[in-house]
C-alpha cells in the first residue's frame, strides 16, 4: 500500500517511528494525525505495527495516551445518547475467566434506575466475549442499529449489543495488530483502546472492572491500579463520571466457563438461586455504579441497594424483557434447557490432599477454548454449548475425590483431554489457604479512591 496524501502528516511515519525507537516522547498533534491516518488507510499496516512495538518497549507518557485516545475516538463515529433520559452508564471489563458479569449488572442497573447502554465485542484467547454467550440465546439479535438501541434503552433501561464499524474504527485495526504482534499487555494502549470505545460509546458514567491474576492480562496488582488509575483519568478528561474496581482474575470468577452454561449461571444468579464470588461481584459493579450515576451516595450504599433489587426477583423480570426486546426467546428464564446442551459430562476430581493454593485461570480459559467454547483464532467458530464447570475455589480443602471441574464436551477424548489441562491449571498446599478477596481495590476520587 502506498501513502496517498503524505502531505497531510506533520512527521513523516518514519521519522515518528524512529523517534518512539529512541524512547523521545511525540508531540499530541504528531501522534494524532498518524493515528487518523491509518485509520484513513494512508498509512500501512506495517509502519502501524513497528509503532506499536516500538511504543510497547520504550513506553508511552500520559500526554501521549491522551493523544492516543483522542485521535481514535476522532476515528469515526459517536453514539449520541442524549435523546435519553439518563442517567446513562456504562461498564467494561478488562476481560476475564467465566466472566459473565455484564448479563447480571446490566438488568440490575437498570433496576436500579439507570439506562444502560453496553457495546460487546467477541471473545478471543482465554477470554469470553459477551456477545458469544447472548448469541446462545435462541433467536438473539446483537446487531441494533443506533435508532433501535436508544428506543429500547428509554423503554426498558438496557441494551447489550455489538458496537458497529464506524465506532472507532482505529481501535478495531490497531487492536487485530495488536493482537497478532505481541503488542497487547501495554498500559497506554490498553487504556487508551478501553477509554476510546467507552468516550465513543457515550454514557455519562463509566465503571470499569480492571482484572488482575493469572488469567487478566495485568496480571500483578501495581500494573493493574496503573491501568485503572490512566483509565479513570482518561474518562474524567473526557468529561465522564469515571471510576474503578481492581478485581481479582486470579481464578475464574464464576463456575461457568463458556457461552450457554453462563448465560444458564447468570440467570440463577438473577433467580436468587446462587451466592459466592460472580455474584457478589455482580452486585458490587452494580452498586458502585449506581453511585458513578448519583443514585447512591457511595459505592456500599449502592451496592446495599442492589442486593435488594436481586433479592426481590425484579431484576430477572428486567432482564427477561431485555431478551425479549432483541428477540431472544424470553423462555428460557424459567426452562434452561431451551439453551443448547453439550452431550458429554466429565467429572475432573482432585486427585490428591490438600488445599487449592494457586489456579492458572489463563489456562482454564485455553481448556475451555479447546474444547470450542472460545477463539483461537480470530474468526474460527464456536460451540456455543461447550465448555466446564469450575467447581473448586482458592481455600477448598480437598480429597483425591473431590469434584473440581465438570467438562461440558462433544466427545470423551476432548472431555479427557480438557480435563488434563484443568488438573495441570491447579496448585496444591499442604497447609490451609487463605481466601482471596473479589475486589482488591477502588479507583477513582469519586468513589472514595485516592486519585
Ligand atoms: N480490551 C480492549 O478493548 N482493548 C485492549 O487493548 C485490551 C482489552
Amino acid at each position: 500500500m502506498c501513502l496517498r496524501r503524505p502531505g497531510l502528516l506533520t512527521l513523516r511515519p518514519v521519522e515518528l517511528i524512529a523517534a518512539k525507537r529512541d524512547g523521545r516522547e511525540l508531540a499530541t498533534e504528531d501522534l494524532h494525525d498518524f493515528v487518523l491516518a491509518y485509520a484513513r488507510e494512508e498509512v500501512p499496516d506495517y509502519q502501524m505495527s513497528a509503532f506499536l512495538m516500538a511504543g510497547y518497549l520504550k513506553g508511552f507518557s500520559r500526554d501521549e495516551a491522551v493523544a492516543l485516545t483522542h485521535a481514535m475516538v476522532e476515528s469515526g463515529d459517536r453514539l449520541d445518547l442524549s435523546r435519553l433520559s439518563g442517567p446513562t452508564v456504562d461498564k467494561h471489563s478488562t476481560g476475564g475467566v467465566g466472566d459473565g458479569t455484564t448479563l447480571v449488572v446490566a438488568p440490575l442497573a437498570a433496576e436500579l434506575g439507570m439506562q444502560v447502554v453496553k457495546l460487546s465485542g467477541h471473545g478471543l484467547g482465554h477470554t469470553g466475549g459477551t456477545l458469544d454467550k447472548l448469541d446462545a440465546i435462541p433467536g438473539m439479535r446483537t446487531e441494533l442499529s443506533s435508532e433501535d438501541l436508544i428506543s429500547q434503552v428509554e423503554e426498558i433501561g438496557l441494551a447489550v449489543c455489538a458496537q458497529t464499524a464506524d465506532l472507532v474504527p482505529a481501535d478495531k485495526a490497531m487492536y487485530g495488530l495488536r493482537d497478532v504482534t505481541a503488542t497487547v499487555d501495554n498500559i497506554a494502549l490498553i487504556a487508551s483502546s478501553v477509554m476510546s470505545k467507552k468516550l465513543a460509546g457515550g454514557a455519562q458514567a463509566i465503571l470499569l472492572d480492571v482484572k488482575t491474576g493469572s488469567g487478566a492480562f495485568m496480571e500483578d496488582l501495581e500494573g493493574a491500579r496503573e491501568l485503572a488509575e490512566l483509565c479513570v483519568s482518561l474518562g474524567e478528561d473526557g468529561g465522564r463520571a469515571t471510576g474503578a474496581l481492581i478485581t481479582d482474575m486470579g481464578q475464574p470468577l464464576a463456575d461457568a466457563v463458556g457461552n450457554a452454561i453462563e448465560v444458564s449461571e447468570a440467570i440463577e444468579v438473577l433467580r436468587g438461586q446462587r451466592s459466592g464470588r460472580f455474584a457478589d461481584l455482580c452486585v458490587t459493579l452494580a452498586g458502585y455504579m449506581a453511585a458513578l450515576a448519583g443514585l447512591a451516595e457511595d459505592g456500599e450504599e449502592g451496592t446495599a441497594t442492589a442486593r435488594e433489587a436481586l433479592n426481590s426477583g425484579d431484576a430477572l423480570e428486567r432482564f427477561r424483557r431485555f431478551v425479549e426486546a432483541q428477540g431472544g426467546d424470553p423462555r428460557i428464564v424459567e426452562d434452561e434447557s431451551l439453551l443448547p446442551q453439550a452431550p458429554v459430562q466429565h467429572e475432573v476430581t482432585a486427585g490428591c490432599y490438600g488445599w487449592l493454593e494457586a489456579v492458572d485461570a489463563e489456562e482454564i480459559g485455553h481448556a475451555a477454548a479447546r474444547v470450542g467454547a472460545g477463539r483461537l483464532r480470530k474468526g474460527d467458530e464456536i460451540d456455543l454449548a461447550v465448555g466446564l464447570h469450575f467447581r473448586a475455589e482458592i481455600g477448598d480443602e480437598v480429597d483425591p475425590d473431590t469434584v473440581v471441574a465438570v467438562v461440558l464436551a462433544n466427545d470423551q477424548d476432548a472431555a479427557h483431554e480438557a480435563g488434563g489441562d484443568i488438573r495441570a491449571a491447579l496448585s496444591w498446599s499442604e497447609e490451609p489457604v487463605e481466601r482471596s478477596p473479589v475486589v482488591h481495590e477502588v479507583v477513582g476520587k469519586r468513589l472514595g479512591g485516592s486519585i
